[in-house]
């Protein structure tokens, strides 16, 4: 079985729906960059340390820091098994860094899981969310209609409306330089012959269907 496993796919690929069916189907580690971070900061590791300080200040975590964090979350027993690796590697530093953690652990990536959707679908997805600014009740314009176009279901209020990360030219930017990001990465992995690409418009189940294939 291949169970050393990177999930990939931009915001609103369904990424994180197939990620839980995975781990609870071949019990392995999901392991989320932010999941990392947080639990290193809350050990007060002196990675999750260094981590927090850059953070604190508003700044980027160097990649040197982010790798050693990911090199000590592989290294613990929980993973013998396996793992799922989300959001890491996200540029082509960290997937080369991978590479030498890999050696080092003496463990390979046995395959890349690729969802992807087309970026009209995605963009559909990601910017239909409106909340009533009344009561808090959030809508979607596809998924999750108000029954009444306009009108709060729960309170009647018609002021409805869109978060700034929700409106579709701050999504279109968002998966512009979310696919910029993966291009190179993508490629790597495709050229070392272990990316999967599964098609993200075939429902939950037969997408899952598709990755439990390529698990074996
Ligand atoms: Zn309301």
């Amino acid at each position: 079985m291949n169970k050393n496993l990177i999930i990939t796919g931009l915001p609103g690929a369904g990424k994180g729906t197939q990620a839980e069916r995975i781990v609870e189907t071949y019990n392995i580690p999901h392991i989320s960059t932010g999941d990392m971070f947080r639990a290193a900061i809350k050990n007060q590791t002196a990675l999750g340390l260094e981590a927090k300080a850059y953070m604190d200040q508003g700044n980027l975590v160097p990649d040197e820091v982010t790798n050693g964090i990911v090199k000590e979350r592989l290294a613990e027993d929980d993973t013998k098994n396996g793992f799922l690796l989300d959001g890491f590697p996200r540029t082509m530093d960290q997937a080369q860094a991978l590479e030498q953690i890999m050696v080092e652990l003496d463990r390979k990536i046995d395959a890349v899981i690729n969802i992807e959707v087309n970026t009209d679908v995605i963009k559909a997805r990601l910017s239909g969310r409106v909340i009533c600014r009344n009561c808090g009740a959030t809508y979607h314009k596809l998924n999750h209609p108000p029954k009444v176009d306009g009108v709060c279901d729960r309170c009647g209020s018609t002021d409805l409306y869109q978060r700034e990360d929700d409106k579709p030219e701050t999504v279109e930017n968002r998966i512009r330089v979310n696919q910029e990001q993966s291009q190179p990465i993508i490629k790597f992995y495709g050229d070392k012959g272990i990316l999967h690409t599964v098609d993200g418009e075939i429902g939950i189940e037969n997408v899952f269907t598709e990755i439990q294939n390529i698990i074996g």
